[in-house]
């Protein structure tokens, strides 16, 4: 069983190498992975390392990695190391990237079995997932946008009706309870039921659907937040429900529907998903069972409810198996996220390397002193608190914009270097922020001037925070949405408290969300230009 190391001890000659050590470690932590044993940490087949061979030779490097040298990680497996200088990362990583011809997913399972490759997803093999708290803001702020728009700003007295329990999607019935609404969840695996009811982002489990409907609508009725989870396959499950004339709301989904051979068809027990997986058909059927799955969220569209495809890109797959009628709901980007992407705001997240809860504690209190105005933030942190368990080494997510980011990790770097935190802090972020991804099924789907496949962005976005002095960055392929569909960036930079990672975090956390400014300016949202003129992002195309 593998947990990070916790304390002031250092098990390597730097900070920035003992964050990377132990935010690898962190993301391979029971708590916090899904599948530890076969290195899974999240999103289908998300990995940290190729092999265990390869996660061993990581570790052994990062042991005694210099702080002029820099570990190169192809896929998750260690192929190099290089003399470099102390402002380069300390890791460069590579992950599932495939020439673009042959990026779908069969010759990625191909190179996949030949040992050659393995599925990053996006903060699985970037060492920066912190567990289901992770989405929880994301998400808890993708249902407030949704309450804002059609329900008045709360989502007290409506239900909402969704499928997977899994590493993200368990943030699901929280955020929707913490919006004030009753959430109905459908999942395949009894044990991804009991996991979030333990881990206090599910309420309670009906034991039929007739149960579950019954409940929703006494707390519906009562303006009661609840979650209940239920057992099913959500392609059964939806259009039962949709025959029933179920009062339902709200409409999304997060089944690992991005990789076929995670999406469980129907006709396939669940005990047996794991042999049926690998013989012929298996990913037909799927697609098959999306489609059906699909149609249902369609004809709960038709019924009037609010429906979104919520990053999985299951409206795809249902495309792929013919129901023609997949896209008529939007992705959650377009329909609710992209004003924010527009102003370099997103998933900002930091972990205390000490272990310590009261660490968290202490940089919640200061992001509420820094952020008086930010209003979403003032009611996030203190939900985050009372509802968050965290899993692994504490931590906390919060969206923060251009301008704010390097402000906050300035901050954190003096609270390290004063001692007022027990150890230093790993700062980071989910691949899914302002301009750091190329998605065109999810982060820049109908983008104003038509630039969703364009992915030079999240590569500039690389080399950026590679010269700005980020302590790991990485680029992956197909994260979220899946292989063919997307090229993602990631950063982490670590808070030590000395001089010059308050030089390095300056930069880093500035550039970072200001290429979320440039890409959205650069695609002419008003937000965008905005904020650039506001903050004085120089975009020369607009200096004349
Ligand atoms: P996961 O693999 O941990 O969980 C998926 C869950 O779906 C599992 O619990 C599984 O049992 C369940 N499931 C599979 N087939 C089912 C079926 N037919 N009926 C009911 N349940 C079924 O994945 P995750 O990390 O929770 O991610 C879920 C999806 O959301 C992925 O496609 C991922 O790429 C996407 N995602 C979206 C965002 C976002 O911001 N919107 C972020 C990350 C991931």
């Amino acid at each position: 069983m593998i947990t990070a190391h916790r304390g002031t001890e250092l098990h390597t000659l730097g900070w920035p190498q003992e964050a990377a050590l132990r935010m690898l470690q962190n993301n391979l932590d029971p708590e916090v992975a899904e599948h530890p044993e076969q290195l899974v940490v999240y999103g289908g087949t998300g990995k940290a390392a190729r092999d265990w061979p390869s996660f061993h030779a990581i570790v052994r490097r990062l042991e005694s990695l210099r702080g002029d040298e820099t570990l190169l990680v192809q896929s998750g497996r260690p192929v190099g190391v290089l003399q470099t200088h102390e402002w380069a990362p300390r890791v460069l990583l590579a992950n599932s990237n495939l020439v673009g011809d042959w990026a779908n997913w069969s010759e990625f399972r191909r190179l996949e079995q030949l040992g050659l490759t393995m599925y990053g997803q996006m903060t699985a093999g970037s060492w920066i997932y912190i567990g289901t708290q992770g989405i929880l803001q994301g998400t808890f702020e993708t249902f407030a946008a949704v309450a804002a728009k059609s329900f008045g700003g709360t989502l007290a007295g409506t239900i909402t009706l969704t499928a997977g329990l899994g590493g993200m999607g368990g943030a699901q019935p929280l955020a929707v309870t913490m919006n004030g609404g009753v959430a109905l969840c459908v999942d395949v695996d009894p044990s991804r039921i009991r996991r979030r009811i333990d881990h206090g982002y599910l309420d309670v489990e009906a034991t039929s659907l007739e149960e579950a409907l019954r409940l929703a609508y006494e707390a519906r009725d009562a303006r009661r937040p609840l979650s209940i989870g239920v057992l099913g396959n959500a392609a059964a499950v939806l259009p039962g429900l949709l025959a029933l004339g179920a009062e339902i709301d709200i409409v999304t989904d997060q089944t690992s529907a991005h990789d076929p051979l995670a999406y469980l068809p129907l006709g396939v027990e669940f005990e047996d998903w794991a042999d049926a997986r690998s013989g012929p058909g298996f990913a037909d059927r799927a697609r098959e069972s999306m489609a059906v799955h699909v149609e249902a969220m369609v004809g709960f569209l038709d019924a009037g409810a609010e429906v979104f495809d919520y990053g999985n890109n299951i409206r795809t797959e249902a495309l792929a198996a013919g129901f023609a009628r997949a896209f008529d709901f939007p992705g959650f980007v377009p329909a609710y996220i992209r004003p924010l992407f527009a102003q370099g705001k997103g998933p900002f997240r930091w972990a205390a390397l000490s272990g310590e809860a009261s660490d968290i504690a202490k940089t919640d209190q200061a992001v509420l002193e820094l952020f008086p105005e930010n209003e979403s933030l003032q009611r996030w942190i203190p939900l985050a608190q009372r509802k968050v368990h965290f899993q692994g080494l504490p931590a906390r997510i919060c969206w923060l914009g251009y301008g704010e980011r390097d402000v906050a990790g300035l901050r954190f770097n003096d609270m390290v270097a004063s001692g007022e935190l027990a150890a230093p802090l790993a700062i980071g972020r989910d691949h899914l922020d302002a301009g750091s991804v190329a998605s065109p099924y999810r982060e820049t789907e109908a983008m104003l001037d038509g630039s969703d496949a364009i992915a030079d962005w999240p590569l500039l976005n690389a080399l950026v925070n590679t010269a700005s002095g980020a302590s790991w960055v990485s680029i992956h392929h197909g994260g979220g949405v899946g292989i063919g569909r997307s090229i993602h960036a990631g950063q982490v930079s670590v808070a030590d408290g000395t001089a010059l990672a308050a030089e390095k975090l300056a930069r880093v956390l500035r550039n970072d969300p200001g290429m979320g400014v440039i890409r959205h300016v650069d695609a002419g949202y008003p937000e965008a230009i905005a904020t650039a003129e506001r903050l004085d992002v120089r975009v020369p195309m607009r200096e004349g």
